[in-house]
């Protein structure tokens, strides 16, 4: 089945406002393209304050009603929308490859696998999530209640689009609240599609509004509406800064999953075939466009280069190319523009003297994706410590490689950058991996190993990585207010 079977009108999007297809009030469009071939693929909303006011108001008027349904009426309404999710998986993963350029077996086996895991995940931990009660004795109980907040913003980016969406998405709905959603205008279409779905899944109409346009126009007016509760947020640092900035003076409550710059860190006695292998994963999966790709290799230096040539071969193997064929492990980056900004940084490594092992270029795939945004996995060592390469998160497939010569060492190095989503640790040394996994300044530590999710636990970042936790109770803390009563022992 091709995706056009879903996507009723995929050349031209509208808004999902009220259960119901809109057009924008400005009858304004933006072009959203095929990263693998550069090619026009739809138009969206350029939606702006007017479309926002509706899309609030539809939200506001179905709180009532879905806040005041059962949590078993909630589940019922994601499970019957996972269950779609899962029929429909492989038309949504083609819409998802097709969007963003990633392969469409990695949209397949992970983006649409957890999007159907994010439902039913939260579909039921809401139902399992327990209230607290404090006991006084002779002068009574406290017992806690979790209340839905209202209207919430979810504003989500390019690179797992409905995997994203989805996390915020089934917390947010099973706590009660109704929600407008405002996804990258890079990749629009698996939002639309997941808004048909849900009406079919019965979902009312105004629980969940989708509003498409462009960070700085729609996603603003959305930030800045009075009536929003809180604001879900993932994206870049700066766009997170930003959306504070405006939520602050109203007290709005925002979780904010940002940007990084994640280290592993490979001690000597690491075991090389497993820690290759991982690092390749974390290095390049979806191009390297994942918050949690491990980006700088901070390895002993007694391990450098025995590491580093096992895994320029490994990198090398990659096979880039056209995301439908089932043999690509690396598509196409999101953009020319992000395609443009990577080749800047690999230009600055030739400049600054680095070493590239592997890549280094722009990729231009025979056959159809000759136009896309392809560039080569690329590894570089050899560049001087205070490099930007080795600070800025570059968000493609560009790892970057340091030795140490002690654990002390390894540690400043990795807690050098302002960031501090995720770490890995490579060591056969239990103790090793527990000393430098508690030093190690990130939200989440992976040893001997990488992006092993379980979605019970909290997910976040520390430092300019973000604000809050997303996860298990913690979503369902974020999209709730707390209140405590208390009952005296007797009337
Ligand atoms: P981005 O530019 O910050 O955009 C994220 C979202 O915010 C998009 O929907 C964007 O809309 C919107 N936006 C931009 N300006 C806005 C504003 N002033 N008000 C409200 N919304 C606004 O990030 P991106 O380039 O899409 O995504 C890449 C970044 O996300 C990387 O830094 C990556 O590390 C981070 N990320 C973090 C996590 C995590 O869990 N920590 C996960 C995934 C990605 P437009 O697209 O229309 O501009």
């Amino acid at each position: 089945m091709r995706w056009e079977e879903l996507v009723s009108e995929p050349e031209v999007l509208s808004n999902w406002i009220g259960g119901e297809r809109r057009a924008p009030f400005g009858g304004q469009y933006l072009d959203d393209f095929e990263p693998a071939t550069g090619e026009l693929l739809a138009r969206i909303p350029d939606s702006g304050s007017e479309d926002v006011e509706l899309a609030v108001a539809a939200a506001a008027d179905a709180f009532p009603e879905w806040s005041g349904r059962s949590l078993q009426e909630r589940a019922r309404c994601l499970e019957r929308l996972a269950d779609l999710v899962a029929e429909r998986a492989e038309t949504l993963a083609g819409i998802e490859s097709a969007d963003t350029g990633k392969p469409l077996a990695l949209a397949r086996q992970i983006d649409m696998a957890r999007v159907e895991a994010n439902l039913r995940f939260f579909a039921g931990a809401a139902q399992h999530w327990p209230t607290e009660a404090h006991d006084m004795g002779q002068q009574g109980l406290n017992y806690t209640r979790r209340e839905p907040l209202g209207v919430v913003a979810l504003i989500t980016p390019w690179n797992l689009p409905l995997y994203l969406l989805s996390w915020k998405l089934a917390p947010a709905l099973m706590t009660g609240n109704c929600v407008v959603a405002k996804p990258s205008e890079l990749t629009p279409l698996s939002a639309d599609a997941l808004w048909d779905l849900a009406n079919q899944a019965g979902i009312p109409p105004g629980v969940i509004n989708l509003v498409h346009g462009s960070g700085t126009r729609c996603g603003q007016a959305l930030v800045d509406h009075p009536a929003i509760k809180a604001i879900s947020f993932t994206g870049g640092t700066q766009t997170g800064r930003t959306i504070a900035t405006a939520a602050a003076p109203r007290l709005v409550k925002t979780s904010l999953e940002l940007g990084g710059k994640n280290p592993a860190l490979v001690f000597a006695d690491a075991d090389l075939d497993r820690t290759v292998a991982g690092l390749v994963r974390a290095g390049y999966t979806n191009q390297g466009q994942v918050c949690l790709c491990c980006s700088r290799i901070l390895v002993d230096e007694d391990l450098k280069d025995a590491l580093t040539q096992r895994l320029a071969d490994a990198v090398s193997n990659l096979k880039v190319g056209d995301p439908n064929l089932v043999d690509t492990d690396q598509g196409a980056l999101i953009s020319a523009d992000h395609q443009q900004k990577v080749l800047d940084y690999m230009d600055l490594a030739g400049e600054e003297g680095g070493r590239i092992l592997c890549g280094g270029k722009a990729l231009n795939p025979e056959g159809r994706c000759q136009q896309g945004y392809f560039v080569e996995p690329t590894l570089i060592s050899d560049l001087p410590a205070d490099s930007r390469l080795h600070f800025e998160e570059i968000f493609g497939p560009v790892v970057t490689v340091q030795s140490f010569a002690s654990e002390d060492e390894g540690i400043a190095l990795a807690n050098s950058v302002d960031y501090g989503l995720a770490a890995t640790v490579w060591t056969r040394d239990l103790a090793t991996a527990h000393r430098v996994a508690g030093r190690v300044q990130a939200g989440l530590v992976w040893i001997n190993g990488w992006l092993v999710r379980d979605l019970r636990t909290p997910f976040g970042g520390m430092k300019d990585s973000g604000l809050g936790r997303e996860g298990g109770r913690w979503s369902l803390e974020f999209f709730t207010e707390t209140k405590n009563i208390h009952l005296p022992s007797g009337f």
